[in-house]
């Protein structure tokens, strides 16, 4: 049994890890403007990332990109992770972000969709949740009801990511309502000018980031702009789910291992009551914990990662993955910031910003509580 990652792996986490010490870590706390980073900043970055071979990573190469599979994307996550340069979520700077889905089109849509994507000529958005589904999607209302050549969706959206900016959305309605996750869900392409799609309220949530709500009504689509066949939605969902909840988990590995860092130097240089923090016993517990979880969290999120890239990844592998190393982000991350007492709590410092990203990986793309409820079930069918 090997524990080494391979040697091209290593060498992209190590030319990552130096772009985030040199490039990102220096302008961190300036880097942003609101949820977005600034146009300057992302053109130098995305400039920077080009030369460095650092583009269109995970996009395959029949389509121009480089095909990373997810181990190695798994070390290009954790790594910028370290930092709150970037936002945490959406299109970093290595190029769009194309979710796998896309890559299931079929020519034509492709055409009108996939390739602008990939060009940057387009932007997208996902949207799923709704009012009353979010952790439930079979509970959706959202309908999309066929009529000939077209279909006819009504309803509504919430905490959609990026749909101001959307060109086109992809998103998940009910064709089935009875039917639910269970072959009752499709995708749909649907064109940002389309009659009776609006994008309605902005929410901002604590971390930063800025959400929209989506109204349909009667908003006609075309039965090209299914994705797929009908009742195909979750089985479609699959393929990019694994990669998300991956992506997710090594957000706390990189949370996890910067708060190690800032922690462990704070707390040498911090003196109270006559000797520096590291002395204390309850610090040093707080500090080796951290430690201990990304320790074990890394060898986790490996391990899936392989196996998905094996085809060896049975599916309460990703849900593991996804509670452990999303709870140990936030637990490093609230560690850190109590070590460092009241300046951990101001926004001169990076703590703060990842101690609100971490708490929200928690929830989004599976809150921990539901991947624990899907884990349990298959438990339960091994020890039947
Ligand atoms: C910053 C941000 C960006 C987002 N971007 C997008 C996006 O681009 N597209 C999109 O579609 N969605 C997006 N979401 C939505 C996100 O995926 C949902 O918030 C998430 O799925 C949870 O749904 P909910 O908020 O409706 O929570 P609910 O489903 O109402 O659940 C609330 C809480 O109840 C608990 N819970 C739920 N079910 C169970 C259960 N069975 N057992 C035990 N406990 C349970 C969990 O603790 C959960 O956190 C985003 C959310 C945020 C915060």
């Amino acid at each position: 049994m090997d524990f080494e990652l391979p040697e091209e792996i290593r060498l992209l986490k190590d030319t990552v890890r130096k772009f985030v010490d040199r490039e990102l870590i220096p302008i961190e706390m300036t880097s942003m403007d609101g949820p977005d980073l600034k146009p300057d900043v992302r053109a130098a970055l995305e400039a920077k990332a080009k030369e460095l071979g650092l583009w269109l990573l995970d996009v395959p190469e029949d389509f121009g990109g480089q095909g990373l599979k997810l181990l190695a994307m798994a070390v290009v996550w954790e790594e910028i992770a370290r930092t709150i340069a970037l936002p945490p979520r959406g299109p970093g700077i290595f190029g769009p972000d194309v979710r796998p889905l896309l890559f299931q089109l079929n020519p034509a849509q492709k055409e009108r969709y996939l390739f602008p994507l990939i060009r940057g000529e387009k932007k997208t958005c996902f949207a799923q949740t709704e009012p009353d589904a979010g952790a439930d999607p079979g509970s959706m209302r959202t309908t999309a009801v066929r009529h000939g050549d077209h279909y006819l969706i009504n309803g509504s959206k919430r905490f959609i990511s990026f749909a101001a900016d959307a060109d086109f959305v992809q998103l998940v309605a009910a064709t089935d309502r009875a039917k639910g996750s269970r072959g009752g869900l499709s995708v749909f392409l649907v064109d940002k000018d389309t009659p009776g799609f609006k994008v309605t309220r902005k929410t901002l949530k604590m971390m930063g980031d800025v959400t929209y709500e989506l109204a349909f009504e009667d908003a006609k689509v075309p039965v090209e702009n299914r994705v797929g066949e009908e009742g195909q939605g979750m089985s479609l969902a699959q393929s990019w789910l694994a990669a998300g909840r991956i992506y997710q988990a090594c957000r706390g590995l990189g949370v996890a291992e910067r708060c190690i860092e800032l922690a462990a130097r704070y707390a040498q240089q911090r003196v109270t009551f006559g000797a520096p923090l590291s002395e204390r016993q309850a610090v040093q517990f707080m500090i080796a914990d951290s430690f201990m979880e990304h320790k074990l969290g890394q060898t986790n999120v490996y391990e899936t990662a392989w196996k998905a890239d094996h085809g060896k990844l049975a599916r309460h592998d990703t849900y593991t993955t996804k509670v452990f190393c999303t709870e140990l982000g936030f637990r490093a991350a609230d560690r850190c910031l109590q070590i460092h007492g009241g300046i951990g709590l101001t926004t001169e410092l990076p703590i703060h910003k990842m101690w609100k990203d971490s708490r929200s990986f928690m929830i989004t793309e599976g809150a921990v509580e539901v991947m624990r409820m899907v884990l349990a079930r298959a438990i339960f069918r091994m020890y039947q």
